[in-house]
Formats: C-alpha cells, structure tokens, sequence
C-alpha cells in the first residue's frame, strides 16, 4: 500500500510539474524555473547541474570503455512539444552501462547546444534519452555542425509540426544509431535533467567527434523550437571523464 501511494505521490507530482508553464525567455526562463513551483527547486539549490561547459581543465583521463549501445528499434513518432521537438523510440533499444540495461525511450533537439565544448557552442545538440528499470536516467548528447545534408534527421524533418503537441508518424525506417557520429569517444560526468524539475543523478555521456547536419536542416528545426538551451550551469566538485 505505501508502495502504490508513493507511485500515486509521484505521478501526481510529475502531472502537476508539467502542468507549470516554464519557458526559455522571461519571467519563466532557466533564471526563475526554481522559483516557478516547489518541485522544480533543484534546478536552483542543486549542485551538478547539467548543462555544463566541458572545459580542457576539468578533464581527467580515465580511459573509458567504449560506450555498449545496442539499438535495435524503430523511431515512430515526432512531436513538437512547446519546448523541443521529440522523437519516441519503440521498445528495444539499450545503452548498457555501470552493468545496468537502460533502455531509449525518446530523443529531442535543442538549438544551439546545451553542453558546450571549451567554451564553444555547436549549432544544435541531440539528447538520447535512456532509462533503467529502477527509474535512473542516462543521457547520450550528440553535437551537430554544418556541413552536408544529414540523411537521418531527412527521414522525418518533413513531418515536424509548428503546432503543439501534434504527434506525426514516422513513416520511413529510422534506427536512432543512425544520428550517431562514427566515432564513439565520448566524456562522461555527472550532471541532471536541463529542463525542470532538473532532477540530478543523470549519467552523461556526450560524443566527441560532431555529426553534420545542412544549414536548411537547422533552419528547419531552429524555426520551430527557437532558442532552446538553458545556459551552462557551475561545474562544483565535478569532474569530465574521457
Ligand atoms: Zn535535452
């Protein structure tokens, strides 16, 4: 019974959290989403806050093993949301990481960057959006530059809707792996969700090397989120694994 009442608790919150409007811009922006409802106060008072600023100086070599992505999935639907554009992910693709089985339930966009990589901001930034069976989060963030036309994001950028929360099917086959850059090196820190509640304990793992993307491509996703990026938040005791 305490176990059904905490869910009802929880669920009950998240219902009411996404019910506050939080923005990027003004008196509801990343400055006051702490003050905005009492759900979202780690966005303020917490201390590894994502995004971060990969700086060469918070960077320890720890020779990490290759990331054990294994996604086996289709992408089905887009959706623009009001705050970024979201791609749903069927059932059956996993990140393995710490020897736990996350699985990918969606990815999403923001332009520019979140993260930002010594200091420099990429045009857009792609965030995979994994969970455990036990409720933790990891976060795989891919950076996009300009350069030749992304065949991936071409799949489905023709069914983006401006309206809001107009879900759309994607009708050509779209394995998530294919918007992953060929290389895998990748930093890991800890950090939390860029959006409220802000909710900390997020496993990171943000791809190196940058995948292209056509400068149509971004127009077509920066007309319709604008500029989704909450600023880089205070690195504290943290450090970047690489
Ligand atoms: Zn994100």
């Amino acid at each position: 019974m305490k176990k059904i009442l905490a869910s009802i608790a929880i669920l009950g919150s998240f219902a009411f959290a996404s019910s506050v409007n939080w923005s990027y811009h003004g008196h509801t922006g990343p400055k006051y989403w702490g003050d905005l409802n009492k759900n979202f106060i780690m966005c303020k008072i917490g201390q590894n806050q994502s995004p971060i600023d990969i700086n060469k100086k918070d960077l320890i070599k720890a020779c990490l093993n290759p990331l054990n992505i294994k996604y086996n999935s289709k992408a089905t639907t887009v959706v623009n949301n009001g705050h970024t554009i979201k791609v749903n992910v069927a059932k059956g693709s996993y990140l393995y990481v710490d020897g736990k089985k996350f699985e990918l339930k969606q990815f999403h966009f923001h332009t520019p960057s979140e993260n930002t990589i010594d200091g420099k901001y990429f045009p857009m930034e792609a965030h995979f959006v994994h969970i455990s069976k036990d409720g933790k989060i990891a976060v795989i963030g891919v950076m996009f530059k300009i350069g030749k036309e992304n065949k991936a994001l071409k799949k489905f950028q023709n069914a983006i809707c401006s309206k809001i929360n107009k879900k759309k099917e994607i009708k050509a086959y779209l394995n998530p792996s294919e918007l992953l850059p060929k290389s895998r090196d990748y930093y890991r820190f800890n950090g939390s969700l860029t959006t409220p509640p802000c909710t900390e304990g997020v496993r990171w793992f943000v791809f190196k090397e940058p995948v292209e993307m056509s400068k149509e491509q971004l127009k077509i996703f920066s007309n319709i989120m604008g500029k989704n990026n909450r600023p880089t938040q205070p690195i504290n005791a943290r450090k970047v694994l690489y």
